[in-house]
């Protein structure tokens, strides 16, 4: 049987402890082969990153460094065009075959907000979404009323308890798991830094010093 690879798109502007114990959680209780960090280029979403692309990938890439369980993806940050997730997994389904079970991570507002993303519908026949769940956060279930209806649909046909799933079939299922509630947000830490103020402890010391090394978000609002 083929272990479940995990999946972790971002801006990563920067990355920071909250993406990294969100990985190691799910592959760890899950079983995961791998959690593979993709770093968006020009994310559809929302305004453009703060950092260049390659300085997000190379914070990526300081952050994860000695981690067995992770590796780095650059095939969507030096992209040109918008980096939208259905056509990644697409190129990830021709490269790993259609037997590979891939595990799309996500945390429970991106899953909220899953019927805004291209193309959504065919996520489903690309990937598993694994929602990490922080613990005293209303869960996706609990949110179930505030859902549109034709995720809440997917939803209901879709969600499992059962990590064995995931092995079952290269893709469909929707599990939620908990995962350590950090409060961390790149949001914040490019605020700290825009206001004189150290991240220190929110985000592993690598990728600390090359902010400082090369004065990014020193200029910015942080927002
Ligand atoms: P920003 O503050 O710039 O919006 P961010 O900190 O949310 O950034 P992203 O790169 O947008 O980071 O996040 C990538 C993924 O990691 C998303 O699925 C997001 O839900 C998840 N994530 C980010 N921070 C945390 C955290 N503290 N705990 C759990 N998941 C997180």
């Amino acid at each position: 049987m083929i272990p479940p690879l995990g999946i972790l798109g971002g801006t990563f502007d920067p990355l920071h402890f909250g993406h990294l114990r969100l990985a190691q959680e799910l592959v760890e209780g899950l079983a995961l082969s791998e959690a593979r960090f993709i770093p968006a280029g020009l994310p559809p979403h929302r305004t453009p990153p703060f950092a260049s692309p390659q300085q997000r990938l190379e914070m990526v890439r300081l952050g994860m460094a000695g981690n067995p369980l992770f590796s780095l993806d650059e095939r969507e940050i030096f992209k040109p065009t918008p980096s939208y997730t259905v056509e990644t997994l697409l190129d990830l389904r021709r490269e790993l075959g259609a037997t590979q079970p891939l595990c799309l991570f996500m945390g429970a507002d991106a899953f909220l907000g899953l019927t805004a993303w291209h193309r959504w519908r065919e996520l489903f026949g690309l990937a598993h979404i694994v929602v990490a769940q922080r613990p005293g956060v209303a869960g996706i279930t609990r949110a179930a009323a505030t859902l549109p209806a034709e995720l809440l649909d997917e939803l209901n046909r879709r969600l499992t308890n059962e990590p064995e799933a995931l092995r079952d079939a290269p893709s469909g299922a929707i599990l939620v798991h908990p995962v350590t509630a950090l409060d961390i947000s790149a949001t914040q830490i490019r605020r700290d830094l825009a206001a004189g103020h150290s991240p220190r402890y929110l985000l592993p010391d690598a990728v600390l010093d090359y902010i400082q090394t090369n004065g990014l978000y020193k200029d910015t609002n942080g927002t």
